[in-house]
C-alpha cells in the first residue's frame, strides 16, 4: 500500500486514477496533480461521491518546471509518479523523480514540443540520419536516463499504455508461452467507434493528428524502411468491429521490440481510420492548421495546431457519445519447436461499456487501465529493478494477469488471418 502522484488530468488520467481508486488496497493516497487543478477538484469530489477508500488530494503544478516539480514531489512524497501529462513533460518530470529518489512510469516516449527549436533539431536531424525514421518521438532521450536511474537505485518503466504498453506485453507474453522465436509482429489498431462528428481526434489532438500525419514507417530486416503518410493500406475483418481499412504508421513500440525480441525480422502497425476523418486531416494539414510552429496573429502569437485543438471537440467529451468497439492486438509469426506457427492476441473493448463505468470513451479507458497497472506493478514491487524499462522486458505474467481482473481481458487466437 502506498502512496502515487499523478501528473496530468485530462482523458487517460481521469481513467487511470479512478481505476487507481478502484484499486485502494494498493493506492491508499492519489494525489492528482495538474495545470488546471480545476479538473482535479472535481475528479476528486467524484470520487468521493463514488465512495473511494483512497485519500485524494489535489494540486497545481507546471510540469514543464522541473523545480516546480521538485517541490511539488516532496511535498506530497509518493511511491511513485505516474505520468500521464503530455510526451512534451516527460523530461522534466524524470528528471524532478531523480532528484527526490522516485519511481516513475508514463505511457508515451519524449517529443518536442517546439520542433523548430533548432537546439532540438539539430540532435533530431543527426538521429534521423543514423536510425532512418523521421518522427519527432523517439525513445533516444528517455534512454539515456539508463544509468542515472541505475546509479539511483530507481525503477522508470516506459510506455505503459495500450499501444505501446499492452501491445508490448503481448509479445512479451508471445515470447513466453507460444514461440521459441518471433519473425513477425503485426500490431492492429482498430478503432470502431462512432462518435457522430465529421471529424474528432480520441486522444489529444496535437499528439493524435501529429502521428497520423507523419511519414510511415516498420522495422525490417535491422532497418527502418520508411513510407509516405498513409502510403501502405491493407483491410482487415476484426473481431467484434468488423471489416476495416487500415494504415500503417510509425509507431513507438516498434523502436523498443526491435531490441527487445530477439531474432524479429519484421515489425508493423497499422491503424484503422474512416474516409472522414482522412479527408479533414488532408485538409487541414493543406492550410497549414497541423503545424506546432508559431505564427503572429492580430499581434499575438498563436501555434496553428493548439488554436485547432481549441476548436475540436474535447475528446474527453466524446464519451457519452461514442458507440461501438475497440479491438486492439498483435498478430505473431514464429517458430515453436521447429514449426512455424502464428498467434494473435487482442482486447476487445467496448466504448458505451467503459462509458457506464467511469464516463470516458475506450481509447482513454483502454489506455489509462494499464497505466494503472503499470504503476501497480512498481507500488507492489513486481515490476522493480533499477534502470529504465519498456515493459516488455518485465515478466508479463502479472500484467496480463491484472488485465482480466482490471477490465481489458484478452483473447488469444491460434492461426489467425494473417495482413499480406
Ligand atoms: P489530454 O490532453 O486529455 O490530457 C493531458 C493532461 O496533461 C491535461 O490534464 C493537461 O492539463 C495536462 N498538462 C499538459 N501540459 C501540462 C503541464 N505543462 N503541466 C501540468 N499539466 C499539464 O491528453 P490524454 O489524456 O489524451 O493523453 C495523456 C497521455 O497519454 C499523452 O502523453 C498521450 O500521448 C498518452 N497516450 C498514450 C496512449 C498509449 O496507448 N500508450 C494512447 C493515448 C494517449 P490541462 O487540463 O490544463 O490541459
Amino acid at each position: 500500500m502506498g502512496k502515487i502522484l499523478v501528473i496530468g488530468c485530462g482523458g487517460v488520467a481521469s481513467v487511470a486514477i479512478q481505476k487507481c481508486a478502484q484499486n485502494a488496497g494498493v493506492f491508499d493516497e492519489i494525489c492528482i496533480a495538474s495545470r488546471t487543478v480545476e479538473k482535479c477538484d472535481a475528479l476528486k469530489v467524484k470520487l468521493e461521491e463514488k465512495g473511494t477508500k483512497a485519500k485524494i488530494t489535489t494540486e497545481k503544478v507546471d510540469a514543464d518546471n522541473t523545480e516546480e516539480l521538485i517541490v511539488l514531489i516532496k511535498k506530497v512524497n509518493p511511491k511513485v509518479v505516474l505520468n500521464l501529462a503530455l510526451p512534451y513533460q516527460d523530461l522534466t518530470i524524470m528528471d524532478a523523480c531523480l532528484a527526490c529518489g522516485v519511481d516513475y512510469v508514463d505511457t508515451a516516449n519524449y517529443e518536442a514540443e517546439d520542433t523548430e527549436d533548432p537546439k532540438w533539431r539539430a540532435i533530431y536531424e543527426e538521429r534521423c540520419k543514423k536510425e532512418g525514421f523521421t518522427a519527432y518521438f523517439d525513445y533516444s532521450w528517455q534512454w539515456k536516463y539508463r544509468d542515472s536511474y541505475k546509479n539511483a537505485g530507481l525503477t522508470a518503466i516506459l510506455g505503459s499504455g495500450f499501444d505501446p504498453g499492452v501491445t508490448s506485453v503481448f509479445s512479451a507474453y508471445a515470447l513466453k508461452h507460444y514461440f521459441d522465436e518471433i519473425h513477425y509482429i503485426d500490431i492492429l489498431d482498430c478503432n470502431g467507434g462512432d462518435h457522430g462528428y465529421p471529424f474528432a481526434t480520441n486522444f489529444n489532438p496535437e499528439i493524435n493528428l501529429r502521428e497520423v500525419s507523419a511519414n510511415g514507417s516498420y522495422w525490417e530486416n535491422g532497418k527502418w524502411v520508411e513510407t509516405k503518410p498513409m502510403e501502405i493500406k491493407r483491410e482487415y475483418h476484426f473481431a467484434g468491429v468488423g471489416k476495416k481499412d487500415m494504415y500503417l504508421l510509425h509507431h513507438e513500440e516498434i523502436e523498443s521490440l526491435a531490441q527487445n525480441i530477439p531474432g524479429v525480422k519484421r515489425i508493423r502497425f497499422f491503424m484503422t481510420f474512416g474516409e472522414s476523418y482522412l479527408t479533414h486531416m488532408k485538409c487541414l494539414e493543406n492550410v497549414g492548421m497541423l503545424s506546432t510552429a508559431p505564427i503572429v496573429y492580430e499581434g499575438r502569437e498563436i501555434v496553428p495546431i493548439q488554436f485547432l485543438k481549441a476548436l475540436l471537440p474535447d475528446p474527453a467529451s466524446l464519451g457519452p457519445r461514442t458507440v461501438g468497439k475497440t479491438n486492439i492486438g498483435c498478430i505473431f509469426t514464429g517458430i515453436k519447436d521447429g514449426k512455424e506457427k502464428s498467434v494473435y492476441i487482442y482486447n476487445v473493448c467496448d466504448h458505451q461499456e467503459c462509458f457506464k463505468e467511469v464516463e470516458s470513451q475506450a481509447i482513454s479507458y483502454t489506455t489509462g487501465v494499464p497505466a494503472m497497472i503499470g504503476a501497480m506493478m512498481v507500488m507492489e514491487g513486481i515490476w522493480k529493478k533499477p534502470g529504465v524499462f519498456n515493459v516488455e522486458e518485465f515478466d508479463p505474467d502479472p500484467f496480463m494477469e491484472a488485465l482480466n481482473k482490471w477490465g481489458l481481458p484478452w483473447e488469444v487466437e491460434e492461426n489467425p488471418v494473417l495482413v499480406d
